[in-house]
């Protein structure tokens, strides 16, 4: 089999890549070789099945890695004219009480998928699924994709495989091996917009708790990231977008990472205090618990009482007294976790880590194999939660797409848009 552009995976930045080429070099052979029965199943699981692909408001500050995404995020169509004006799909933004988050008006991630698909068709590139490209090999200038039903000879290939996160989508790191073994560099991995371990002894008692509160990231008692928002404690791990957006710093940090959450980060510590201290005197005759019952949930409440205060929640609410109080309120404004690791893959919505900056050149191609390119997660970039690892997957697909097809025609992979 033969194509001019092979794009390997059929996830969001494939489908990008793909359409790309095919604008650029309508003549071309575009074929897309998917690993699955059928592209863009992880698509399709994307924002709870309603697919959250893009955000209104992205920065740099959303963006982890060594490559620098926000500089091609500005040179490819946002998702307005991606999605608005070319490709039909009606958004809306702010939905899912997710501010920012843009979503198909469908609420609906096939109709996101089924729109891409039509495009392809459209535009006349091909597809071939269960198809599992093993090895590459440079050769005559192009490439040789093996598989097991036989091999396809290219003269570009636009690798899109994704990284380790979510296995079930296809994505089990099978080809940043394959890279790695045929000498391309990568950055160490680990998941990022995942749970964060805790030890289980840590939240004993804790699981199924959910508060909306303030959770920060320290190292070496630096603070590194600080989100707003809900957070789950569960049985081994802490989760919750406002911990998901600080998983990517396990990695950068080698894995020393502390978490202190504040649960009332809607009040001093001396408003706490003097709220507490006028509670206790209110319910003289009760039991400890009572102190918190009007402003946690039982379980919090119960824990709070044995783990900071390390008294029975039945002992008479007397025995409680202002520094008692002061070691509460402290412990309700920096509740101390360490992170003992990273949530297993299959808990994960993406990948830190990838393939680095220094493998690639501003058209992302490989500098190492002329004619090889790179997009979306199996790229050194890591999104924050809230549409901003498809935008890196729709804007890094189209860009590699259009250079790769820009490169068959002998032109230069030159900049601007
Ligand atoms: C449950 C879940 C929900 C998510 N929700 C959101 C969201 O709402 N918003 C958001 O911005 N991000 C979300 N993400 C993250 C986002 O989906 C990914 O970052 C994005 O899909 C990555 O796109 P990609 O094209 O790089 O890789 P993928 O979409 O992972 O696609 C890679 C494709 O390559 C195929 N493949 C792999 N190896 C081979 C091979 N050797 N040969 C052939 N094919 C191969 C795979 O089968 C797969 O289809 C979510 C992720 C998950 C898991």
């Amino acid at each position: 089999m033969k194509a001019d552009i092979v794009v390997i995976g059929g996830g969001a930045s494939g489908l990008a890549a793909a359409m790309a080429a095919k604008e650029t070099a309508a003549n071309a052979r575009v074929l897309i070789a998917e690993k699955l029965p059928r592209t863009g199943k992880k698509l399709i699981a994307t924002g709870n099945g309603k697919c959250n692909l893009s955000n209104m408001s992205l920065g740099k500050r959303n963006f982890h890695g060594s490559i620098d995404a926000m500089s091609i995020i500005g040179r490819t169509p946002d998702w307005h004219e991606l999605f608005t004006e070319k490709l039909g799909v009606a958004c809306v933004t702010g939905s899912e009480g997710r501010e920012g988050g843009v979503y198909p008006r469908s609420n609906s991630s096939t109709t996101v998928l089924n729109a891409l698909r039509l495009k392809l068709l459209a535009l006349g590139a091909d597809e071939l699924c269960e198809c599992e490209i093993t090895e590459i090999k440079p050769s005559n200038g192009g490439f040789t994709l093996i598989y097991s039903g036989g091999e396809i000879i290219c003269r570009k290939v636009i690798i899109a495989a994704g990284g380790y996160a979510a296995p079930s989508f296809g994505t089990d790191g099978g080809m940043l091996r394959i890279l790695r073994e045929m000498g391309i560099k990568t950055e160490k991995i680990c998941p990022a917009v995942a749970p964060l371990r805790v030890s289980p002894e840590r939240l004993k008692g804790l699981k199924g708790v959910r508060i909306k509160g303030e959770i920060a990231a320290f190292s070496g008692g630096r603070e590194l990231r600080r989100e707003k928002g809900e957070i789950q404690f569960n049985e081994n791990n802490v989760s919750g977008i406002c911990v998901f957006n600080l998983a990517y710093l396990f990695q950068q940090y080698e894995g020393r990472l502390t978490l202190r959450a504040d649960l009332a980060p809607d009040m001093t510590s001396a408003e706490l205090s003097a709220y507490f201290r006028r509670l206790r005197d209110d319910r003289r005759g009760f039991t400890a618990e009572e102190l918190l019952s009007g402003f946690f949930v039982k379980n919090l409440t119960v824990w709070l009482i044995r783990n900071v205060l390390e008294k029975s929640p039945s002992e008479p609410i007397e025995s409680i007294n202002d520094k008692d109080i002061e070691h509460l309120c402290k412990g309700i404004k920096s509740l101390e976790l360490e992170v003992t690791g990273c949530s297993p893959w299959q808990n994960a919505q993406s990948t830190m880590g990838g393939i680095s900056a220094d493998q690639v050149t501003e058209a992302l191609e490989s500098v190492r194999y002329s004619g090889m390119y790179f997009c979306g997660e199996i790229l050194d970039v890591a999104g924050d939660c809230g549409g901003y690892n498809l935008q890196w997957a729709w804007s890094s697909g189209t860009w590699a797409g259009k250079k790769a097809a820009l490169s068959l025609k002998g032109g230069k992979n030159g900049k601007g848009r």
